[in-house]
């Protein structure tokens, strides 16, 4: 068994990645958690004067959508090793080992490392039945739940269907279907990765973290980390300007969807939703659905599929300019020249508004099961000390 600090530098020999792909990864991981640049140097060593992680997946009522987001995960390159390298004892789906022996090495982690390992949770909880909607290895989804979330250092609810009970739990859900938090009341830092499916740079990013400042990253009211869902969509969207500026698709395909306008009017939900797939980006960073020409549906928050449809009709209000405006209305004003009287009392008026739904929205949740959540600027900042001392 190699030493704490050298498990890393080793594999990444072996695997033939260079120590500059490696602090690359890690200048990526200072985007990917909103700290400052120079806060890579910190995360470079952290991560190498750590003892590998340990990792249990457990898969319930789900669609394996996160773990193929998971396992497709590409950049950076790092990003994989160190997943890899997390030692995940356990995952249903992609470990070579089946039946008694699959189980066996649940088993052995949970009775070994009590207290020692991150939990993982895919897919919603059934509890009707008596568990019986959902099994494996003889035992019910639930009863697995209190045990291997009961025994974890963490647990992460990986996906909509974890964090919030996902479409499973929409009435008249006939499975008794609930979110981890739900399901296994008062499990410590239990960290929930919302959306349809999570990027799995959020969940490198929570690994990272923890590596890094031997602490969970502050979450929100939903209990997501803020470094990840702080923002709204349409706080960081491209789109912005057109939005502002009332310039909107008004048909698929028209004008204005080639030129990039503002995807608003084909029911955007990136104003009521909390996610950096604008920073992140999907499928390397390559794009992401609004950078593409697709309105965001809301997937990371709670009963997007109920709140949020029909996906293709916009919001009722008009945020920001007040509950009765009228979309149509404002992009006239806009194109009519009157910006400019507009923006110096309504923008400022829609600065006030955001400003405030922002903060409302950044509560720290605090229980006594996370009670190291603080802050983000916090942590940043002894980030920056830490660096300039
Ligand atoms: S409404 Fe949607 S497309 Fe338009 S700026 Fe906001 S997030 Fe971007
Ligand atoms: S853009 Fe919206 S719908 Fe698409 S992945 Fe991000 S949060 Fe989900």
């Amino acid at each position: 068994m190699p030493e704490a600090r050298d498990w890393l530098v080793e594999e990444l020999q072996r695997r033939g990645v260079s120590r500059r792909d490696f602090l690359g990864f890690c200048g990526v991981m200072t985007t990917v958690l909103a700290l400052p640049r120079t806060a890579g140097a910190k995360i470079a060593q952290a991560i190498e004067a750590k003892e590998k992680p340990t990792l249990v997946w457990l898969e319930f009522q789900d669609c394996a959508g996160n773990t193929e987001s998971f396992l497709r995960a590409g950049r950076p390159t790092v990003a994989d090793i160190v997943l890899e390298t997390l030692s995940v004892d356990y995952h249903e789906t992609i470990m070579a080992a089946a039946g008694h022996q699959a189980e066996e090495a649940l088993a052995k982690v949970v009775a070994e490392k009590p207290g020692g390992y991150i939990a993982v949770v895919e897919g919603s909880i059934p509890t009707g039945a008596n568990g019986a909607y959902c099994t494996i290895g003889g035992r019910a989804a639930i009863d697995i739940a209190r045990e291997v979330c009961g025994g974890a250092a963490a647990t992460i609810a990986i996906g909509t269907c974890a964090a919030f009970g996902g479409l499973p739990a929409a009435a008249p859900n006939p499975t008794g279907a609930l979110s981890v938090a739900d399901a296994v009341p008062g499990v410590k830092n239990l960290i929930n990765l919302p959306a349809c499916p999570a990027n799995a740079e959020n969940l490198v990013g929570t690994i990272v973290y923890y590596l890094t400042f031997n602490r969970f990253p502050p979450l929100d009211r939903h209990r997501r980390p803020l470094f990840a869902y702080g923002k709204s969509i349409h706080d960081n969207c491209e789109r912005r300007a057109h939005y502002d500026g009332g310039q909107y698709v008004e048909a698929w395909g028209d004008e204005g969807h080639r030129t990039g306008y503002c995807l608003y009017k084909m029911g955007c939900k990136g104003p009521v939703t909390y996610q950096n797939c604008p920073n992140v980006g999907w499928n390397e960073g390559t794009n992401w659905p609004i950078g593409c020409g697709h309105p965001c549906i809301g997937c990371a928050e709670p009963d997007f599929w109920d709140k949020m449809t029909p996906f293709y009709t916009h919001l009722a209000g008009f945020p920001g300019f007040g509950k009765h405006s009228n979309v149509d209305k404002v992009g006239m004003w806009a194109t009519a020249g009157v910006a400019a009287a507009f923006a110096a009392h309504g923008f400022v008026q829609l600065g006030k508004r955001w400003k405030h739904k922002e903060l409302e929205h950044q509560q720290v949740y605090q229980s006594p099961a996370n009670s190291n959540a603080e802050p983000a600027e916090k942590a940043i900042k002894e980030t920056e000390e830490g660096d300039q001392a």
